[in-house]
């Protein structure tokens, strides 16, 4: 890679950002394009969020990405928020023109391309999704637009609760369930909590349940205990993979105004966590 003093710069703002597999696919879609851009991880404590994002300014950025625990606590200092992350009250991406700071969230996009690339729709389904956080936020943008029937069971339930509101106010429909028995009523059912990040994690739901017609999606990056299971019995399986890939391809084209090079992202992608 050539730095010179007219690379834009394009920063991730994480805690911790160790793992993050981002760099691999924006720093291998800036070479493919030839363009003088770089991808660099920044790894910012909770308490520097705010001098972070006013960095971004400072060192003229040209953007960032923001991942865990950052995507709601920078709203407050970013100038303006799209639709997308206004309703789902996340940022995963920021722009800078001329210093003006916009807040996007491209994961809930991701998500959903992810989900067509699969053969899988969305439209019309009944779908269940698992979690109520930043990333349940963003796909279920999507889905309480285009499912027929979208439900939501989360832990805590005032936050699945909190949920369905604000997507009513946007104009979609939820409605949040006490427990998941009914497991096998959803077409599309998704895993939208970190449970099967470790291998010993307890099962988000009882996989003895499922049936062959339906399709169960985890957004963790990886083959989880409960894809193995959903696999096992017939069930159609996405991992998160494809969202990190798109919602990250999303974010390129916010930044560079150009067709991202998806498949040179992907393959970028698949180097790594093969
Ligand atoms: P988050 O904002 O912290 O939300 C986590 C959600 O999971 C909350 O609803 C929480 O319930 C629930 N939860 C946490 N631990 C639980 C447990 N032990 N038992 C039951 N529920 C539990 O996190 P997030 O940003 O939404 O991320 C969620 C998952 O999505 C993570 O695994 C993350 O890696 C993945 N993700 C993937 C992508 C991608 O591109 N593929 C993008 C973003 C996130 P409470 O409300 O009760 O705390």
């Amino acid at each position: 890679m050539h730095i010179s003093g007219k690379t834009k710069i394009i920063g991730l703002f994480g805690y911790p950002v160790e793992h993050t597999l981002s760099p691999y696919m924006q720093n291998a879609a800036f070479s493919h394009c030839g363009i003088d851009y770089c991808y660099v991880p920044f790894s910012v404590h909770p308490d520097r969020l705010k001098n972070a994002v006013e960095a971004i300014r400072s060192l003229s950025l040209c953007g960032v990405n923001l991942t865990i625990p950052h995507k709601e606590a920078c709203i407050p200092s970013l100038d303006q928020l799209d639709e997308e992350a206004r309703i789902i009250g996340a940022v995963n991406t920021i722009t800078s023109k001329s210093g003006r700071l916009i807040g996007h969230n491209t994961d809930g996009r991701g998500f959903v391309m992810a989900l067509v690339e699969q053969g899988i729709t969305i439209e019309g389904s009944r779908s269940l999704i698992i979690g109520a956080g930043g990333a349940s936020r963003a796909v279920a943008y999507y889905l309480s637009r285009a499912a027929s029937n979208l439900y939501i069971y989360n832990r805590t339930r005032q936050k699945a609760e909190a949920l369905v509101s604000a997507l009513s106010y946007a104009g979609g429909n939820a409605m949040v369930i006490d427990d998941i028995s009914s497991v096998s009523d959803y077409d599309l059912i998704i895993n939208a909590t970190p449970l099967g990040l470790q291998d010993d994690d307890p099962l988000p739901l009882d996989p003895g349940l499922l049936r062959s017609s339906q399709s169960v999606c985890d957004l963790i990056y990886r083959q989880t205990p409960l894809l193995r299971q959903a696999a096992r019995k017939g069930c159609r399986t996405v991992d998160g993979l494809g969202m990190l890939l798109w919602q990250g391809v999303y974010s390129f084209e916010l930044w560079t105004g150009m067709q991202p090079p998806a498949e040179v992202m992907r393959t970028a992608l698949l180097s790594v966590v093969k």
